[in-house]
């Protein structure tokens, strides 16, 4: 299909991964098939049962070769993808129903697996959660290789790519994606697909830029036509002039050169100039995050948000997801640690049917470890699936918003609970697994000392801390200003309970966004936390400053912020002594 020829055009999609790259647009020509609609005479039935049935073995075959073609390790992680269509290839419901159609209605396999789709799409539409509503296109990937199939279409020779290319396509499956030799691939655009679709996953984890949802992409643009693309604005050129391209390549060099210098420092130990060693580790939501995690350095996850799997359904996860979701955390992060927060809903995330009940402060209502102790199943059902995912690698639970000291045993009592029914039914867990507190209310932080006795490790939330301890709502606009991480009353909270958590022999993390920005980190470093957990694109950043600095220094540094009674004159004696020390760093 040739279009007109563009000239210096943009088009703006959805930054799915990040990086800027030039290319010759290479179309991958993705024609909806046209499905012939006949009926069949009631003695050709079974016959055409036997041709629907070949289809799918062969669709299996073709699947299979794919992925035994599939050479390189890095690749070869993703092809639990491949698995899936695999999955959906022995659907029982797509192939009854489509061979009951075919009986019933006596039409051809294409009409009826047509009309089998149909129905299945009403039923994905129905279908609230974003990522299993995007599985929809998997679906239609394995569906298209059946109608290709039945029809003796050949499938796009995706593996001949050659030279650097940017693929163009309306939507790409992960089996084409894992198919292409992807040494030839610069990048990738779509017109559909959103961030969390495969395609986005994908290439986010194998560090290929991507732009998806650009709607007009294949319209737009010619096999061959010169394309930049940047995968963190969404930012698509056609054609660009060379005063464009230039401006696009130094935007690339800029961001490449901070890039590279920071990522340096990634793969280095957290370790100060005086030889203290602490964890710099990821927080996650997705665990797909696990591959930035760990290209970012991330010694482990110190808080995977497990409210993810609640959100955006109306049903409440089975113990099997919790246990898959889990296990897969635990396997990809091995030999690291990933330490799994118990539910955390209430406050500003609910769960439907729940916790909701309009309450007049969510904030200080039926929150987190509360809610777990009330909906003592729900609670149950998590950690069972946490324990059984235990033996996979190493896993630690951390319970939030612990308020004081019965909450924490009554927590640990029903874990035990758990731990006993399963030793019972003899199914194996981590009998040694660690546990945690959150500590983000005051009467938790002023009993740090009592309640380290309790657990394992503390993790300090700074995000509801400092909520809590100003009485600053951390989601109203109104009081942002006064949400402060280095009031007084901030520092001297982390620092009592850090020492009360190393009286007592136990580490202590912290997991709040306040330990991703710098200037901040390197004054929790002074303050003597253990282990530092932040989103893993800030790890390198903080790690850079950790390498740079002694121990010795930063202590005496935040030594000296105590001496300062209000915020403006600490916030003052940091930046000065920032300059000073990192004047490359910190302008
Ligand atoms: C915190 O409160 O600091 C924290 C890490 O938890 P969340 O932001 O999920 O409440
Ligand atoms: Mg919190």
């Amino acid at each position: 299909m040739a279009v007109q020829q563009q000239v210096n055009r943009f088009i703006q999609g959805i930054g799915a991964s990040p990086g800027i790259v030039i290319g010759k647009a290479y179309l991958i020509e993705r024609f909806k098939v046209r499905l012939p609609q006949k009926r069949i005479d009631p003695e050709r039935v079974e016959e055409e049962v036997k041709r629907f049935f070949r289809a799918i073995e062969e669709s299996r075959n073709q699947l299979t070769e794919v992925k035994e073609k599939i050479l390189d390790p890095e690749v070869r992680k993703h092809s639990f993808i491949l698995d899936v269509h695999l999955m959906i290839l022995n659907d029982e419901m797509l192939l009854q129903d489509t061979v009951e159609t075919i009986r019933k209605k006596k039409v051809n396999s294409e009409w009826a697996l047509d009309l089998t789709l149909e129905k299945l799409d009403t039923a994905f539409q129905a279908i609230e959660d974003e990522y299993l509503r995007e599985r929809r296109s998997d679906l239609h990937y394995v569906a298209a290789r059946i109608f290709r199939t039945l029809l003796g279409k050949k499938h796009d020779d995706i593996t001949k790519i050659k030279g650097k290319v940017i693929v163009v396509a309306h939507d790409l499956s992960p089996a084409d994606t894992l198919q292409m030799n992807l040494k030839h691939v610069a990048g990738f655009i779509t017109d559909i697909g959103g961030k969390v679709s495969h395609t986005a996953i994908l290439s986010r984890s194998l560090g290929i830029p991507a732009v998806v949802g650009l709607e007009m992409a294949t319209s737009l643009i010619n096999g061959g036509d010169l394309l930049i693309i940047d995968g963190e604005t969404g930012e698509v050129a056609i054609n660009p002039t060379e005063e464009v391209s230039q401006s696009f390549l130094e935007r690339k060099r800029r961001t490449r050169a901070i890039e590279r210098e920071i990522l340096k420092y990634a793969s280095l130990p957290a370790e100060t100039r005086d030889g203290v060693r602490v964890r710099l580790q990821a927080n996650i939501e997705m665990v797909e995050e696990i591959f930035a995690a760990k290209a970012h350095g991330a010694e482990g996850i110190g808080l995977y948000r497990t409210e993810i799997l609640y959100l955006n359904r109306k049903d409440l996860p089975t113990e099997e997801e919790h246990f898959q979701i889990y296990r897969r955390l635990a396997e990809e992060i091995y030999p690291a640690t990933a330490t799994l927060r118990t539910l955390d809903v209430g406050g500003d995330k609910f769960l439907p049917d729940y916790s909701k009940n309009n309450e007049l402060n969510p904030a200080l209502g039926l929150r987190a470890i509360r809610f777990s102790l009330k909906e003592t199943e729900i609670f149950k059902t998590q950690l069972r699936g946490i324990l059984r995912a235990s033996v996979y690698g190493k896993l630690r639970i951390l319970f939030p918003m612990i308020s004081g000291v019965e909450e924490i045993r009554k927590a640990k009592a029903i874990l035990e609970e758990v731990k006993k029914s399963m030793a019972k039914d003899k199914i194996p867990f981590d009998e040694q697994i660690e546990t945690g507190a959150m500590i983000e209310i005051p009467s938790a932080s002023d009993i740090a000392d009592i309640l380290a006795k309790e657990v394992n490790f503390f993790s300090i939330g700074t995000n509801d801390l400092i909520q809590y301890a100003l009485a600053i709502d951390r989601i109203n606009e109104h009081v942002s200003y006064l949400y402060e991480p280095l009031h007084p009353a901030v520092l001297r909270i982390i620092r009592w309970v850090v020492q009360a958590g190393h009286q007592a022999g136990i580490p202590v993390a912290i997991c709040g966004e306040m330990a991703a920005d710098p200037t901040y980190a390197l004054v929790l470093l002074g303050l003597g936390l253990d282990e530092f957990s932040m989103t893993p694109v800030s790890i390198p950043r903080v790690k850079k400053l950790f390498r740079m600095s002694s121990f010795e220094e930063t202590r005496l540094f935040v030594e000296q912020l105590f001496q300062f009674p209000t915020i403006s004159e600490i916030k003052y004696f940091v930046r000065n002594w920032m300059a000073k020390r990192f004047p490359e760093d910190f302008i």
